[in-house]
């Protein structure tokens, strides 16, 4: 089966070989404070700040996924509240969760199709953080970096905190312009569930430590004193991680990663061009993933699209909530190899 599914998604062809390596060296069974583990963990962090462009200073830890991370940032860095900025399901999940922690929390939804337009927001007072999505999975929107770096200029005194879970490692992320960024290894990263990343600039780094919550395991002072020492609190996804350290080892820099994936979905616009009955979701061109490529048709053709596309060997992404009925999505991720792509064009082609 070959997988377009937007999370979990396809894994690199070189996993299988990359677990039997574990294996053999014994990874699965070392000790997460042991130097084994430690010379991997200075590795990685190594790797993703070279490979992703991620400044020296700033911290990285481990998770075991981005709702975790929604979680850890509602504890740990929200003293009264945060401002949510969001256009989908993703967005409105984390204000949810966000909302069961800290009843002060606002929501900015703001309109799919529409490019974010800061100044209509009004955010009002000064929320401890604005959290915003980059990529919309549930509806193949995304936000550009500019918008980022306005909202932060309007905003000086709130940290912000971007989920960026299916397109890190994809696309090029401007990491200076926000405070926090996270993901978790099942989207663009190509690897098995179970691993959150979470990147942190000193200034959240700092907040943390003033607010100095220890009520939880992963409260972030823990997570940043264990992580002083390349470790964390519990015991973190062994294998994963040693999986990321060979897929980053491999994976070129982001910027080459970026030009592929932009490259490739213009390719998927000039091919939808071509097509009579699915059209992209979202019209206005200038607010597309580019990491993920929602098709709108009729229920029944959608319907039908899906059931044949898996008798041959095609899996699809399910529309998203509303959307369920008349989208489904294609995954632009790294992993996905150009022939697969071509194969899956000629069968929606023929259709
Ligand atoms: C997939 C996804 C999540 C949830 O990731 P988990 O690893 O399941 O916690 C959160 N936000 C976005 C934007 C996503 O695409």
């Amino acid at each position: 089966m070959i997988s377009f599914y937007p999370g979990p998604s396809r894994v690199h062809d070189a996993i299988p070989r990359y677990v039997a390596d574990a294996h053999r060296a014994g990874i699965m069974s070392i000790n997460h404070r042991s130097k084994t583990f430690v010379t991997m963990s200075q590795k990685i962090v190594t790797l993703l700040k070279d490979r992703l462009r991620i400044p020296r200073n700033y911290t990285i830890l481990y998770t075991g996924s981005a709702t975790e991370c929604w979680e850890i940032i509602a504890q740990s860095l929200i003293r009264e509240g945060s401002a949510h900025v969001y256009n989908g399901a993703f967005g409105e999940k984390w204000y949810q969760y966000t909302h069961r922690l800290h009843p002060g929390v606002q929501a900015y939804p703001f309109e799919v199709g529409r490019a974010l337009n800061i100044d209509q927001l009004a955010i009002t007072g000064r929320p401890d953080l604005v959290c915003i999505t980059h990529n919309e999975t549930s509806n193949g929107t995304a936000v550009s970096m500019k918008s980022l770096r306005a909202l932060r200029k309007q905003l000086p005194h709130s940290l912000l905190a971007v989920d960026a879970t299916s397109s890190m490692a994809g696309v090029n992320l401007d990491f200076r312009s926000a405070d926090i960024w996270f993901a978790s290894v099942q989207k663009c990263f190509g690897l098995p569930a179970g691993l959150g990343l979470m990147i942190c600039s000193p200034a959240a780094v700092e907040r943390a430590r003033q607010i100095n919550d220890q009520r939880y395991y992963n409260s972030m002072p823990f997570m940043l004193d264990m992580m002083e020492k390349f470790q964390t609190p519990f015991t973190p996804n062994v294998l994963n991680l040693y999986l990321l350290s060979r897929v980053l080892e491999k994976m070129p820099d982001i910027r080459e990663v970026d030009a592929t994936t932009v490259k490739r979905y213009d390719q998927w616009m000039t091919f939808l061009g071509r097509l009579q009955h699915l059209h992209h979701l979202v019209d206005n061109p200038k607010v597309h993933s580019q990491t993920v490529i929602p098709l709108q048709a009729e229920p029944g053709y959608i319907q039908a699209v899906k059931e044949k596309a898996a008798k041959h060997n095609i899996l699809l992404g399910e529309g998203y909530g509303a959307w369920k009925a008349t989208t489904l999505r294609i995954a632009n991720f790294p992993a996905i190899k150009a022939g697969e792509i071509r194969l899956l064009q000629s069968f929606l082609k023929d259709f």
